[in-house]
């Protein structure tokens, strides 16, 4: 838990969220500024500045984080297909340093991504 993170605090319920699922290690609401018709974020609800500080205790819980965020991607109609995304630092565009799990579709997903 740190007291700055805005997912934490998110977390906390100190700020809202439109959640989709919630569970005792694992969050999932939906990205305030979608970049697609269908596009969520899933997050551990312990602290994890990104992918780069992931520890190997980690592990587990960011399996479960990517199988939850699929089930949901399913469950909200992308099952088809979806992008999962995880920024790692200022270059790749995270602006948010408590990791998160983006999930998009319901359009057509390109490649190479911007
Ligand atoms: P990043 O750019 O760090 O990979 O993604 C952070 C994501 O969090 C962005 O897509 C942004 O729109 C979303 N976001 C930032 N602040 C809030 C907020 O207060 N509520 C919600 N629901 N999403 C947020
Ligand atoms: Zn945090």
């Amino acid at each position: 838990m740190d007291a700055n993170c805005l997912f934490c605090k998110i977390i906390r319920g100190d700020i809202p969220a439109k959640k989709l699922y919630e569970n005792d290690e694992v969050l999932a609401f939906w990205d305030i500024s979608p970049q697609a018709p269908t596009h969520f974020l899933v997050i551990p609800k312990r602290h994890i500045a990104g992918p780069a500080a992931m520890g190997g205790e980690d592990e587990q819980l960011i399996g479960k984080v990517m199988r939850i965020g699929a089930r949901l991607a399913t469950e909200n109609g992308i099952g088809d297909g979806f992008r999962i995304v995880f920024n790692n630092g200022l270059e790749a565009g995270q602006t948010v340093f408590h990791i998160h799990m983006h999930i998009l579709g319901g359009r057509r997903m390109n490649w190479p991504p911007g």
